[in-house]
């Protein structure tokens, strides 16, 4: 029986765990769940799983200092995620990673403290989960590279002018349902620039030896190339809770019942190199990773403000890769070794855009 805390618990990532766990209940075990905004939800959750509710604004931290468990599932939104799964590190518990603002603003950090505990962190997103089931064990030196799929979001090909997009625009996504933050990080493709910094941190291969492939049907969710130039991809439906029940499940496959991939039905695959003209957060974010240190606190920290200003009216559509750029450049640079370091860092992001952005 795997226990696991579940923190963001009412969230969509949170929600498609619930729905895993629920058709696994000889498998796995809630044993606290946690969301900063939805009490009732959450409480519900609680109840029909016999777990501890935790809600409010220190949920997280709180179920992973008050309780123990195998596995702590990390779905919270944004930079919140940092604090309660160092906590959960120390403590030992192995770490379900699905928040990636984790890994882009403290990779070096939570992945030196996780191997001083000998804690396990476990993909949860559909591309690392990919690679995760690629690369099976092989060993560092035998992959080439990394291939990072992206369904390239709803302006892959229109509008002309991106400065234009309204926030409602820019929150439906064609592919996947996802809460407002992450969608709005998909369309601009700074989500997939947060996943080339998850990769090289979960995986430990430097961001200029991960690739990003433009495939709009979502079926190969990631790829890698192995230096005998092997190529092997993973392929499922577009469901997020296929990789969910991997992370938790691994090394083991369970049975569930779910739609099959059916390829003749879909018919052609395609695939396209992204347009750096028009997303340049992939670009800001190999940027950040090169310079290392504070910068990729700032990065994280700076979209998070960036897309709330955007969504409040208060930059336009563009303004969000510009902010970030803004902030990079500014930001000063200092080793990020603790987790005050990053959090001074994505502070002094969010302050300056404050004042850069009203
Ligand atoms: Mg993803």
């Amino acid at each position: 029986m795997q226990r696991i805390i579940l923190l963001g618990a009412t969230g969509s990532i949170g929600r498609s765990t619930i729905d895993v766990v629920r058709s696994h209940s000889g498998e796995f075990e809630l044993v606290a769940v946690a969301s900063r905004t939805s009490k009732d939800a959450c409480e519900a959750i609680a109840r029909e799983f016999h777990a501890k509710a935790y809600c409010g604004e220190d949920a997280a931290l709180r179920a992973v200092e008050e309780n123990d468990a195998d596995v702590c599932f990390v779905a919270t939104v944004g930079t919140s995620g940092i604090l309660p799964t160092l906590a959960a590190i120390e403590k030992g518990m192995d770490i379900a990673l699905a928040t990636k603002e984790v890994m882009v603003m403290a990779g070096e950090l939570v992945t030196r403290r996780a191997a001083a505990k000998g804690v396990k962190f476990l993909p949860v997103d559909s591309e690392h989960s990919a690679i995760f089931q690629c690369l099976a064990g092989a060993r560092n030196s035998e992959v080439d590279r990394l291939v990072l799929t992206a369904s390239g979001g709803p302006f892959l090909d229109a509008p002309a002018d991106l400065s234009l997009v309204t926030p409602q625009e820019a929150l439906h996504h064609p592919r996947w349902k996802m809460g407002p933050k992450v969608t709005i990080d998909s369309s601009t493709m700074m989500n997939k620039g947060f996943e080339i910094l998850e990769a090289r941190w979960l995986f430990d291969v430097p961001v200029d030896k991960i690739d990003v492939l433009v495939h709009p049907e979502s079926i190969v969710h990631s790829m890698v190339t192995f230096v005998d130039g092997a190529t092997l991809a993973q392929l499922s439906p577009p469901d997020m809770r296929v990789a969910i029940q991997y992370a938790l499940s691994s090394p083991r496959r369970l049975g569930a019942v779910r739609e099959t991939l059916d390829l003749a039905r879909i018919g052609s695959l395609t695939f396209r190199k992204p347009d750096l003209s028009r997303f340049p957060c992939l670009d800001l974010v190999k940027a950040a990773s090169r310079a290392g240190g504070s910068q990729t606190a700032v990065l994280a920290a700076a979209d998070e403000k960036a897309v709330a200003d955007f969504l409040a009216g208060k930059i336009n559509y563009t303004g969000i890769a510009s902010s970030v750029e803004a902030a990079l450049e500014n930001a000063p640079r200092f080793e990020c070794d603790s987790v005050e370091a990053v959090l001074a860092a994505a502070d002094w992001a969010v302050k300056f855009l404050e004042k850069r952005n009203g």
